[in-house]
């Protein structure tokens, strides 16, 4: 591939061009810490580094083992790939998946480092390519497949090089415990002992502590060296709303987000398919995931949503593994997911160039019925298990307080603040917390009268007024209560039930969903006990308002144009486009209006290989839009 070998070359010399600069500019100042402030912002055009990652870097330079835990999109790469343009040896990257490999590469590659993979995807004569480059050390960072790392010649070849720095990303994959075992990761305990010389960096998204314990204990890390980042990221907008008509939920939705990128999950393969249809017939650029589809298929729908040929997944859970892609903008959870670190981690997919992302749940009280139906074919012990993650599910689910108190406490991290701002009971505010203790005494008492036998759908029946064959069958149109409660839709009494089971008024049969009363019950009937709660109304309203709000008012005309050019760009170096330049970066070009390569230099994600390399074509797009518009 001469274009491949082309731009390697050219990179080169861009890499030593970056170093010259770096080496000039801090003669005086040496110090690495500044070094690695420049690098962030000569080479990847940030200003700031985020939490922790300075700490990070300057522990890593010291050569001291270091374990980071960050969620998605928090910014673990920069923590291995700073360090690694300031060490002078070579950095190994662990990395167990073939595409993230190749994604960061591309990056890598365009932000002008030397970067290169060694693993199965590549053709015999790439793959002596890329060895001999190593052996000329004209490489900084290899990305390697663990099963590629520990074969015989590999090792040796490797052990020929300097080393300073091995990285282990996706470190969770070492646990047994982890959701991801890989038990190549094991083995690399024995291979750091091929590299005396070399420090070593683990890096994962998963929190917990039997994963973090495993991790250190494994590879044989000092507690010290231990770095947590929160798992709250702020840019998520999280909204749950009961499930009531899902389809025109998403068409209402997505209208709203129209252009934007986004992933649907369902729990079925013909939901997926149901679903992709309706959103086709309706004019959307969608594509379906899942695991019926060929391998090809999934590839080619992967790479179009990558690409930004595509607007909209509609998968499975197995959609998102081993994609990067930084602008996916809402995340929508169609089906109620498995537990909360499935959901979290989903939800994480969004937003990870930080701006802000939509993540709604439907949330329907009927799939509760049928996670518990599954959740009891389980054996005794698995079903304990999964009967704890749903409980946990439900209560972030039916909370009426911030969303990311539960969220994050689940996550073993205290909330500081009262509110967020970014979910929706934030938004809803204390107002809709009202009296709803005449409500608790009608339901309540339905239960009594019906004898404590039936579920939720079965009293809503009855206080509704239903003419069901089941009402009849047992006469419960007989009862005093029947028809007391058709002032609500069936909706909000699901709600409302929920909440009473949440306050302990009543228990739910976990196998088959009947409902008894508690002493608190009582308490409510007699008047000793006021209940407060909510009803719930329709809050999509107010929720829309602040999600279509932006950290700037931007040209949105300019960002249109910038973008067109953006996808050009990248499909003539094909590659997908926010490796060129991310959203974010866009949008301050079409807010600041920079008009020449200086100032170019001043927008986020702006490093000066890309200035110069791109600067111009942008250049010209903004120049010709402002005369155009007399800006
Ligand atoms: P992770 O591996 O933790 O999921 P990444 O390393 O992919 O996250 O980083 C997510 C995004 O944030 C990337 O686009 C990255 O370039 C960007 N990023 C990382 N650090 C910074 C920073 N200090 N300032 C601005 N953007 C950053
Ligand atoms: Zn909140």
């Amino acid at each position: 591939m001469p274009r491949q070998a082309g731009l390697r070359i050219l990179n080169n010399l861009f890499y030593c061009e970056i170093s010259m600069q770096i080496r000039k500019n801090y003669k005086k100042a040496d110090f690495m810490t500044d070094r690695a402030k420049n690098i962030l912002g000569e080479v990847f055009g940030y200003s700031e580094f985020r939490s922790h990652q300075k700490k990070i870097i300057e522990n890593v330079l010291k050569k001291r083992d270091t374990l980071v835990i960050m969620p998605t999109g928090g910014g673990k790469s920069l923590c291995y790939q700073i360090p690694a343009l300031i060490f002078n040896g070579l950095t190994i990257v662990v990395s167990p998946l073939i595409s993230l490999m190749k994604d960061q590469v591309e990056q890598l590659t365009e932000l002008g480092v030397s970067a290169l993979f060694l693993n199965s995807s590549l053709s015999t004569e790439e793959y002596g390519r890329n060895i001999d480059l190593l052996k000329k050390n004209k490489v900084k960072l290899l990305y390697i497949a663990p099963e590629t790392l520990l074969m015989p010649r590999t090792l040796s070849l490797l052990s020929s090089l300097a080393v300073d720095c091995m990285a282990i990303d996706e470190a969770h994959c070492i646990s047994e415990w982890g959701h991801d075992f890989r038990p190549e990761y094991r083995q690399l305990s024995d291979v750091r002992t091929r590299f005396p010389s070399a420090t070593c960096i683990a890096l994962t998204a998963t929190a917990t502590q039997r994963v973090r314990e495993d991790i250190k204990s494994s590879l044989g890390f000092d507690v010290s060296n231990e770095f947590i980042a929160s798992f709250d990221r702020k840019n998520l907008f999280i909204n749950i709303t009961s499930k009531d008509n899902p389809v025109s939920q998403t068409l209402d939705f997505l209208s709203s987000h129209s252009g934007e990128s986004g992933i649907i999950y369902c729990f079925s393969r013909k939901q997926v398919d149901d679903l992709y249809r309706t959103l086709e017939e309706n004019g959307y650029s969608v594509k379906p995931y899942h695991a019926g589809l060929t391998d090809k298929e999934r590839a080619y729908n992967q790479e179009l949503f990558i690409k930004d040929d595509v607007q909209i997944i509609v998968a499975t859970i197995a959609f998102g593994m081993g994609i990067n892609k930084p602008n996916v903008r809402f995340v929508i959870h169609f089906d109620l997911p498995k537990n909360i670190e499935t959901y979290y981690q989903e939800i994480g997919r969004a937003g990870r160039d930080g701006l802000n992302s939509f993540c709604l749940l439907l949330f329907d009280y009927g799939d509760i019925q049928k996670i518990k139906y599954f959740i009891n074919q389980k054996s005794e012990t698995e079903q304990r298990i999964a009967n704890v993650h749903l409980s946990a599910l439900l209560q972030f689910a039916e909370t009426e307080i911030c969303r990311r108190r539960p969220l994050l406490s689940y996550f073993g991290e205290n909330y500081p603040a009262n509110k967020c701002g970014m979910c929706d009971n934030c938004l809803a505010g204390d107002k809709n917390l009202v009296d709803i203790t005449v409500l608790a005494k009608k339901f309540l008492s339905c239960v009594k009268r019906t004898n404590e036998m039936f579920g939720i759908n079965h009293i809503i029946d009855v206080l509704r007024g239903s003419q069901s064959q089941k009402v009849y069958n047992f006469e419960h149109e007989k009862l005093s209560t029947y028809g007391i409660g058709k002032d609500y839709t069936r909706k909000q009494w699901f709600h409302l039930a929920r909440q009473f089971i949440n306050k302990g008024l009543m228990i739910q049969d976990e196998k088959y969903g009947g409902l008894k009363l508690t002493e608190k019950a009582y308490d409510v009937f007699k008047g000793q006990e006021t209940v407060l709660g909510m009803i719930e109304v329709e809050r999509m309203a107010n929720v829309k308002k602040k999600e279509t709000e932006t950290e700037y008012d931007y040209d949105r005309i300019l960002y249109e144009k910038l973008r067109k050019l953006r996808k050009d760009l990248a499909d003539k170096a094909g590659v997908p486009p926010y490796v060129i330049f991310s959203d974010k970066t866009l949008i301050e070009m079409a807010v600041f209006y920079p008009r020449s390569k200086e100032s170019l230099l001043y927008v986020y994600g702006v490093g000066s290989v890309k200035q110069k390399k791109y600067g111009s074509y942008f250049l010209d797009i903004i120049n010709s839009h402002c005369k155009e518009h007399q800006i």
